[in-house]
This record gives structure tokens, C-alpha cells and sequence, in this order.
């Protein structure tokens, strides 16, 4: 006989773990270890559900890279337990957590769905009930014994999406996330449809787990009227590694000869300069405008369709784990786990 799915729900916080502070109407954490009676349907699945609280709980504008560590170290010392991990996490952040664990948990080969809500499990009209019932459930899911989803990935509001392809792009709706540049992994209506020639497939390989970050990263993003001063003052950054140009259309930004001569100068002293699209769909194409040949010319490179989340993350993830830019820039120009599209 077939044994129930076992699943993992790691509680970090956010909305989803929230309550209204009686005294000063703000929400804060609340630790729950009372998830069943919040959502008792949970019981009707036929599985194993094991709940696991970070403490203190947070707000994810408070996550950093210690915090996406301790919730990998936590999935490698239970992965051999579990079919699946379901996160909890607020969705202010998610993107940024989703991407960096899905940089850290090399050979992943089981679904770590990272959810959330808008309102808090405890409101009448929650999102978090119906987003954390069906993450279970793909977390759960499995075609023989091969899990559906081996990624990391983010469930909101009937939709599932490659984690280090989401951005958050409404504060308001249910309806947080987006994922521009790759379609959703699965829509959740009457049957869970899973787009399968779009989910990574296991490759049966031992878990590895890289938890080390280097902070040394940063963005400047472009605008018109950008100052010299703004610009040289980044650059100037103590122990600088590397930047992410946030620039414009098909990866555009000024030509103008003071701004290219910063950057060609930072370049030459060692930090690595990354070009990613302000727009939200579609990919830097360098050398389609003069404006972006001059920055080619300069020694940056391309991110491609990146999302500014997943840019920082990596970065972030590969100069953790090698000392030498060179390596960094060639490791950064090819996908770890599909966050980007190569030209
Ligand atoms: N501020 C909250 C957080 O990101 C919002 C949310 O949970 O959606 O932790």
C-alpha cells in the first residue's frame, strides 16, 4: 500500500501568519501552531502535514540572507522526511526569498511552494485559506512517484509560477504576483491543470545546498536627470562587487560621456556591472540602440529577461560561493534554475 504524502509547512511569518494587535490595530506576527483549527479543512486531506515555526516570525521586509539560510538548512535537514514543502512567507518579499532559495537547493527533486495572502488567515474573507490549501496540495502532487513540480515556486491567488520568475506587482489584490517573462507553472480552477512542458523535470541527483550570500551586491536604477554625483557616489560603495544597471526598454541608458566613463572605470576596477530591464516584460537586447552599445562597449553585461529580484539574488548566491569575478560573470550568464531566457 502506497504511503500518504508527507508534507512540510514552514511558517516565517508575514500576513499569512497575522493577526490585528487588539491594542494598536496593527498587524502583527502570531505564532500558530493551531493551524488546524484555523483551517480545518486541512484534515480532509489523506497526508501527513507537519507544521515547523521559525522564530521569531517576521514580516519579509525583514528577510535577508541569513533568513533565506536557516529556511534552506531547514528543508535540507527534513528533505529525506517530507514529499514536499509548502513556505509561508509574506508575499512583500517572496520573489526575492523564492529566488535565492532556488539558487541555494541544487538537484532539487521535491516542490517547495512558497505562499502567502493579502489578508490574515484569521479574516472571514482570507486569501490564505484557499492559497495554502491548493499549495499543499501541489506540494503533494505527484505522476507515479515522481513529484509534478521538483521547483521552487510561488502559489497565489489560482496561479502557480517558477519562483525566481514572479515579481510582486499589486499591493491591493489577491492577485499579487505576475511572472512576465514565463508563463505559470499550473492554474488552479476546477482541476489543478499542470503546463508540464514548462515545470523543470528531477534529475534524481543528491540535494546540495549552497546557503552562503555575499552582500556586496547592489541597484542603481536609471532616471532621467540622474545626477553624476548619484552615480559616482554608488560606485563608490566600500567593498563593491557588483551592480545591477536597471535601465531602460531593451536595455537602454544614457550615452553620455561622464556616465560611460564611470562605468567603464568601475568595470576596470573589478565590479561587475549587470544590465536588467526596467520594463516588466521582455529582455535587454544590447546593441539594438546606440545607447546600449555603449554600454557593451563599457564592459557590461546582459541579464537577458532576468527580473531584478532573481538579478540580485544570484549575484548575491554566486559571489558567496567564488572569489573571482571572471567566473561570476560567466556563471551569471547562464541560467541556474530558469530564471532567465539566454539570447
Ligand atoms: N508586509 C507583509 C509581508 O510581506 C505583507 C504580506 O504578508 O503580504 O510580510
Amino acid at each position: 500500500m502506497k504511503e500518504k504524502p508527507s508534507i512540510l509547512i514552514l511558517n516565517t511569518g508575514g500576513t499569512i501568519g497575522m493577526m490585528m494587535d487588539p491594542r494598536t490595530k496593527a498587524l502583527k506576527p502570531v505564532n500558530f501552531n493551531n493551524l488546524f483549527d484555523l483551517i480545518p479543512t486541512l484534515k480532509l486531506f489523506n497526508y501527513n502535514i507537519d507544521h515547523y515555526c521559525f522564530d521569531p516570525l517576521i514580516d519579509s521586509s525583514n528577510m535577508n540572507p541569513e533568513t533565506w539560510a536557516n529556511i534552506a538548512r531547514v528543508i535540507e535537514k527534513k528533505y529525506e522526511l517530507y514529499d514536499g514543502f509548502v513556505v509561508l512567507h509574506g508575499s512583500d518579499t517572496m520573489a526575492y526569498t523564492a529566488s535565492a532559495l532556488s539558487f541555494m537547493l541544487h538537484n532539487l527533486n521535491k516542490p517547495v511552494v512558497l505562499t502567502g495572502s493579502q489578508l490574515p488567515l484569521g479574516m472571514i474573507r482570507t486569501d490564505g485559506r484557499e492559497n495554502l490549501l491548493t499549495s499543499v496540495e501541489i506540494a503533494a502532487a505527484k505522476d507515479e512517484e515522481t513529484p509534478v513540480v521538483p521547483e521552487v515556486c510561488i502559489y497565489f491567488e489560482n496561479q502557480l509560477f517558477r519562483g525566481n520568475r514572479t515579481h510582486k506587482f499589486n499591493a491591493q489584490n489577491f492577485e499579487a504576483f505576475r511572472s512576465f517573462n514565463y508563463p505559470a507553472l499550473a492554474d488552479a480552477g476546477v482541476t489543478l491543470d499542470y503546463h508540464k512542458d514548462k515545470i523543470r523535470k528531477p534529475n534524481f541527483k543528491k540535494l546540495k545546498v549552497y546557503d552562503r550570500f555575499d552582500d556586496n551586491v547592489t541597484i542603481l536604477k536609471m532616471y532621467p536627470g540622474i545626477s553624476p554625483n548619484a552615480v559616482a557616489s554608488i560606485f563608490d560603495t566600500k567593498n563593491l562587487k557588483a551592480l545591477i544597471l536597471e535601465t531602460y526598454g531593451s536595455g537602454n541608458a544614457p550615452d553620455y560621456p561622464w556616465f560611460i566613463e564611470l562605468l567603464k572605470n568601475a568595470i576596470d576596477s573589478g565590479i561587475l556591472v549587470v544590465n536588467v530591464t526596467q520594463c516588466q516584460v521582455g529582455t535587454v537586447e544590447m546593441g539594438k540602440y546606440e545607447t546600449s552599445i555603449a554600454l557593451r562597449n563599457a564592459g557590461v553585461i546582459s541579464g537577458f529577461d532576468i527580473t531584478t529580484e532573481a538579478a540580485v539574488t544570484k549575484l548575491m548566491h554566486l559571489f558567496g560561493n567564488n572569489k573571482n569575478t571572471e567566473d561570476v560573470k560567466v556563471m551569471f550568464l547562464k541560467p541556474i534554475a530558469g530564471e532567465m531566457t539566454e539570447a
